[in-house]
């Protein structure tokens, strides 16, 4: 057996029950089968055996007190990935389906992201599976503390730098840093994502979707496409999909869907910029759910199914799907439906919203298909420049941060672009992705020897 395979089947062996991080280390490591032919030096060093094992991983208590002075438990993680080309930088989930599968699986993909931005910055993943939903302004901020008063002694402006993720936004963020910056008598910067009153950057909470949308826009113009007039398909309604939405909107397209983990929603008039706003201030303001926006708008509401089932059982026709979610959200039988339906491009904003046999459908059909790791990684990109203004002690115009993350995203796409065809699979954004990412953190791992 190759290297290659040697190590899937040890990863699957060693670590049984964690299918999330399986599924994540066979797709990355399936298209280095060429990488580790070529460069026989990285497998002396063992490196696909080290790049698949965490640097470190912790897991622990998260006690708090609810509203009614009942005392209740979570369990925190924070996955410290791999620091070789930068600090440990990714977000932070409170999800009631947090478990360590997930955050190594998101913490592995994480590494070669953040490769791929040109910024120092190393990968890593972590969170606790609470459940934000229900609870009060005083219940969310007695658990950020709580969260962050055991982690503060893992992090550091130079030793990892968390950021948000689904449950995680600008309101978490304030708490968590709030309570760091006491406990630790320091304004260092250490989580991204903050207001810009306390050292955040302009246009890091638009940065995921925004980015997303341009790296869609790059692989559109490779065959002579762009957004204007074309029917998209958004899923989920949170910070990634809410700014993908926006972008959207700017470029020309007509959003017909978003969905929240109750409902889909669809207005075949298009989501303007007025219900773009509607659906801001609900989930951002109000945390309501989307069939509200169907009870504003008079459109049709599906409960219980995703954006992806509700086109395919309504044969709706989309050119473009962004999906903006969660990590499996899109199957090979969706796949199939947006394929039949004339779906042309697929950018992913969520982490691994496409199963494996989704993916297998997007370049069977030849669909330009951006894995999340290369098209979404414009968040991750503008926490790097929140931490660059942070070291600076300035900040930049909003217009200043969003041409660097527009020339990120389009070095991004050039990169993948390159090593695909450099590999002899050209136009295959994920060969090309996973391929510039690994080699990045390989050199730098083989430089540094067996540490
Ligand atoms: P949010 O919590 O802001 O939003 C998540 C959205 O997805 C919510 O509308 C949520 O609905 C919905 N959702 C979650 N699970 C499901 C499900 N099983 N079925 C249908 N809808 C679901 O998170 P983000 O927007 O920040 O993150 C979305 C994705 O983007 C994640 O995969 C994340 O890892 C990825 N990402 C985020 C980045 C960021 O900067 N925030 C950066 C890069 C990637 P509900 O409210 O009902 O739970």
């Amino acid at each position: 057996m190759s290297v290659i395979q040697d190590t899937i089947a040890r990863v699957k062996q060693v670590d049984r029950e964690q299918v999330e991080f399986h599924q994540a280390v066979t797709e990355v490591l399936e298209t280095l089968e060429p990488t580790a032919k070529r460069h026989p030096e990285l497998v002396k060093a063992g490196i696909f055996e080290r790049i698949v094992e965490p640097e470190r991983t912790v897991i622990f208590r998260v006690p708090w007190v609810d509203d009614k002075g009942v005392v209740q438990v979570n369990r925190g993680f924070r996955v410290q990935f791999n620091n070789a080309i930068g600090p440990f930088k990714g977000g932070i989930r409170f999800h009631p389906s947090v478990n360590l599968s997930i955050m190594k699986f998101l913490g592995f993909e994480q590494t070669f992201k953040n490769a791929l931005t040109t910024l120092p910055m190393g990968g890593a993943k972590g969170g606790a599976d609470f459940d934000p939903k229900g609870k009060s302004e005083a219940e969310i901020m007695r658990f950020c503390q709580a969260f962050i008063l055991e982690l503060y002694r893992h992090l550091g402006p130079e030793t990892d730098v968390p950021a948000g993720d689904i449950g995680v936004g600008g309101r978490e963020i304030g708490y968590m840093y709030g309570f760091y910056k006491k406990i630790q008598n320091a304004h260092d910067g250490v989580l991204t994502g903050k207001g810009i009153e306390f050292g955040g950057s302009l246009i890091r909470p638009e940065a995921t979707g925004y980015g997303t949308v341009y790296f869609a826009a790059e692989m559109m113009a490779t065959r002579g496409l762009d957004f204007k007039n074309k029917v998209v398909a958004v899923s989920g309604s949170g910070n990634v999909a809410q700014y993908a939405v926006e972008k959207v909107i700017q470029m020309g397209g007509r959003v017909i869907t978003v969905c929240d983990s109750n409902a889909t929603i669809v207005d075949e008039r298009g989501i303007d910029t007025d219900k773009c706003c509607f659906i801001m201030d609900l989930k951002n303001n109000r945390r309501g759910r989307i069939k509200e926006y169907a009870e504003e708008y008079k459109c049709a509401c599906f409960e219980g199914e995703n954006v992806w089932e509700v086109i395919r059982k309504q044969g709706i026709k989309v050119d473009i799907a962004l999906p903006c979610a969660t990590q499996n959200e899109l199957d090979t039988e969706n796949a199939q439906a947006l394929v039949k339906n004339g779906c042309r491009c697929v950018a992913e904003g969520s982490n691994m919203p496409s199963t494996p046999g989704a993916v297998r459908v997007f370049q069977e059909n030849n669909i330009l298909y951006g894995p999340g790791k290369a098209s979404n990684a414009g968040g991750v990109a503008t926490s790097g420049l929140e931490m660059s203004q942070n070291s600076l002690k300035m900040s930049w115009s909003r217009e200043e941060v969003d041409s660097k993350l527009l020339t990120i995203m389009k070095s991004i796409h050039r990169a993948c672009l390159e090593s695909a065809e450099a590999y002899g699979k050209k136009g295959d954004y994920v060969v090309g992705a996973n391929t510039a990412g690994f080699m990045k953190v390989a050199r730098a791992m083989l430089a540094y020897g067996i540490v």
